[in-house]
């Protein structure tokens, strides 16, 4: 049994006034923090399309970008704020969708103290307007808790392998505590969470020079510049289309199991293996080059979705065959590097 059947939580507060008054009974207040990011603007994209919602994103652009977001600026249910997320926010919301955080490698160490308080002050905040508002809150974590895991592939189950001093915790060890507490706000105060372990993600809008494989390979291959394998190469990753991804995230919302759950998708390739396929796809005349790796890089991760599959109906639906041409396509017109 999970650890959440074991507990009574008290009843959540009630709603707060305003969301209960007449003038606003079907709609559905949504925040989306980090919703000018890559799998955040991809999720505000989803929700409005659903005329019911009104979309509030509060976003700092630390990686993320007003561009991302340019379609819905100035629609009458979209509205978006210049917010740190370590900073309080008291608006008035039905759900928050809690993203705000950095993901990838190079900037999430760029400034690592700013990191863990994002992690830990931010998913306070965001609990603290949870509670005070009756809203139900998810928070995407990720498959960083299981650190570099000592169990193939992972299930929600497994607690992790985590350095707790090395150059990544700032993201790895922020996530467990913003895991820690959301389940705390959730036994103490009976606020209704939900905790996605999302794995890797790639697709259209990923920052072109954030460092992550894929945007690193296809950008590299566009660019006719050499593949970077970081040795040694036999390193495994799982790679989800951002579609799938923000399907999953969803029903997870909606649903009514708390999780964590694992959202990923369990194809598992080398990055010698994943080298190779962009190759392929994009730029067979480029070459592949071993460089050197950062400390603490974990040697293989996939997902065990079974939790996913049986809880939530979802599995993933796009293969990396698929999805990387779809993502070709977006940083070709954002490079300005033309099909021949
Ligand atoms: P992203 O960097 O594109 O988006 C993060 C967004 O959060 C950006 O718009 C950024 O400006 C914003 N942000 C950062 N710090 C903030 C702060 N203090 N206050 C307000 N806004 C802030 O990353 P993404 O890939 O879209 O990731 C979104 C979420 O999913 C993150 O929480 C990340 O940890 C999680 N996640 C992503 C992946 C992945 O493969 N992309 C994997 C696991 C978990
Ligand atoms: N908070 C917020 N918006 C709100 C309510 C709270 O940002 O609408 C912040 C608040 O500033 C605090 C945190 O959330 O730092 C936790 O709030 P909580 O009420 O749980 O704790 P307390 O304020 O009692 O420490
Ligand atoms: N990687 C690589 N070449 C690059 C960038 C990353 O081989 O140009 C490797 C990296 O060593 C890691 C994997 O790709 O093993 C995934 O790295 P990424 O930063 O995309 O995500 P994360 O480590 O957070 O899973």
């Amino acid at each position: 049994a999970s650890s959440d059947k074991q507990t009574s939580p008290k009843p959540p507060p009630s709603p707060s006034p305003l969301r209960n008054s007449k003038f606003c009974q079907s709609n559905m207040r949504i925040l989306i923090s980090g919703g000018a990011g890559f799998i955040g603007s991809h999720l505000v994209d989803k929700l409005m399309e659903n005329e019911k919602n009104e979309v509030i994103v509060a976003d700092n652009y630390f990686t993320g970008s007003k561009d991302n977001l340019k379609k819905w600026i100035g629609h009458p249910r979209f509205e978006l704020i210049r917010h740190d997320v370590t900073e309080p926010l008291l608006i008035e919301v039905d759900q928050i969708y809690h993203l705000a955080c950095p993901a990838s490698p190079i900037f999430y160490k760029y400034n690592p103290v700013k990191t863990i308080k994002t992690n830990v002050i931010g998913t306070l905040n965001m609990l603290g307007l949870a509670k005070r508002v009756g809203a139900r809150i998810l928070l995407t974590s990720t498959s960083e808790v299981y650190g570099d895991p000592l169990i193939h592939p992972q299930p929600e189950s497994y607690w992790g392998n985590v350095n707790p001093i090395g150059v990544r915790s700032c993201y790895d060890e922020g996530k467990r505590v913003a895991e820690t507490l959301m389940f705390d706000y959730h036994r103490q105060h009976g606020i209704e969470i939900r905790i996605a372990r999302i794995f890797n993600t790639y697709g259209p809008r990923m920052n072109i020079d954030d460092g992550r494989v894929v945007s690193n390979f296809i950008a590299q291959a566009l660019r006719g510049e050499a593949l970077t394998v970081q040795k040694p190469g036999t390193q495994t990753r799982s790679f989800c289309y951002v579609s799938d991804m923000v399907d999953g995230l969803m029903r997870l919302m909606e649903g009514d199991d708390t999780g964590p759950i694992n959202i990923g998708n369990p194809g598992e390739f080398t990055m010698v293996e994943l080298a190779e396929t962009v190759k392929e796809l994009i730029n067979p005349s480029i070459e592949i080059k071993m460089v050197e790796n950062t400390p603490d890089d974990p040697r293989q991760r996939k997902p065990d979705i079974t939790k996913a599959k049986e809880v939530l109906g979802w599995e993933p639906k796009v293969k990396l065959r698929e999805g990387l041409p779809l993502m070709e396509e977006d940083f070709r017109l954002r490079l300005g590097v033309h099909k021949n």
